[in-house]
């Protein structure tokens, strides 16, 4: 079995409070061109091949990215592109074909696929061993009993990779997530709770009775809600480490755009309050592609085992 992205050297001693994304997300890209070049000389060139349904234009800029990272690093990268009136059938043959393609290591379909498509149905053709979103239940479960062949999710992947190369203490921490999402919430959770990370985690949702009583209860805060700043400062800990995966565009009149990027902590106010906080944007965001680009690499490796 291939090991995860090798360790990170800590970044503990980082005088300012950021978690940053980018010198990160830097690590785990040099890490995996390392790993490229050793597969290279296997005569192994990694493949992802990622599928857009549809014009929306945050996915074909995801995407986009996806594909120029891969090259980056010396993968191949390739996005098959079809319009928004393909069928189900023709969806789950492109599957199919990649999923027999010994040239494909990673398969990703873009979410959200067009509204008449069964997307779970899509998730769940994808062979496990090239489902480097980690969203097959195979891999879910895997994740859960902490079964290490498998495939994380990439932003909850990020976080964890976040923390640990800040150097900050997991075992025994109380954890508190907002959000419950199975892209996320759940598998932010499931990672958090493993042996080695030994954190103690509580779960928040819409429905959870004063949210705050939890978040102020947080060594290690992590929101994933959607919610543009909701987490306030007197819902934290003093010292408290605050993640931030929400990426919420509000109105911005000083932009040119029009809008501007804002995170689901009020980040201004919460930095005073916390130890350690990540900005958005240039936080987790930055995470997600450099793990997935560190879980194509690994089922590269794998499938020559
Ligand atoms: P989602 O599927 O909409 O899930 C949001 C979760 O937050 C749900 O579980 C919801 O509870 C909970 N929630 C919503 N409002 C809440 C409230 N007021 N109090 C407590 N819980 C509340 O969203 P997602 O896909 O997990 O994404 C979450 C955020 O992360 C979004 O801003 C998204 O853009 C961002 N994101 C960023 C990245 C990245 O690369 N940085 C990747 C993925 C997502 P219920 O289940 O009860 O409805």
């Amino acid at each position: 079995m291939e090991p995860r992205p090798s360790a990170p050297e800590s970044l503990a001693s980082a005088p300012d409070k950021l978690l940053d994304g980018a010198k990160c997300a830097d690590r785990v890209k040099a890490d995996v061109v390392g790993r490229v070049a050793e597969l290279k000389a296997r005569g192994i060139t990694p493949g992802l091949s990622v599928v857009l349904v549809g014009d929306d234009p945050a996915s074909a800029v995801y995407v986009g990215s996806k594909e120029r990272t891969c090259i980056e690093l010396g993968m191949r990268g390739e996005t098959i592109r079809r319009p928004a009136s393909i069928s189900q059938d023709e969806l789950i043959a492109i599957v199919d074909r990649l999923n027999d393609d010994p040239a494909v290591h990673g398969i990703l379909v873009q979410m959200p696929l067009p509204k008449q498509m069964n997307a779970d149905a899509v998730i769940r053709r994808i062979r496990p061993d090239k489902d480097v979103d980690g969203f097959h239940p195979v891999n879910v479960g895997k994740l859960l009993i902490g079964e290490k062949d498998g495939f994380a999710p990439c932003t909850p992947a990020g976080v964890l990779y976040m923390l640990q190369a800040y150097g900050i203490p997991t075992a025994g921490a109380d954890c508190v997530i907002v959000g419950r999402s199975n892209i996320v919430g759940k598998p932010m959770a499931a990672l958090m709770i493993q042996p080695g990370v030994d954190s103690t985690v509580t779960v928040c949702h819409s429905r959870s009775r004063d949210l705050a009583s939890h978040t102020r209860r947080a060594d290690i805060l992590i929101v994933a809600a959607g919610r543009a700043e909701m987490v306030t400062a007197d819902m934290v800990k003093p010292g408290a480490v605050v993640v931030d995966v929400g990426m919420n565009r509000i109105p911005d009149a000083t932009k040119k755009s029009g809008t501007r990027l804002v995170g689901d902590v009020a980040f201004e106010q919460v930095r005073e309050v916390a130890s350690r906080i990540t900005p958005v944007p240039g936080g987790v965001g930055r995470m997600t592609i450099a793990m997935l680009m560190a879980n194509t690499v690994r089922a590269a490796a794998q499938s020559a085992e």
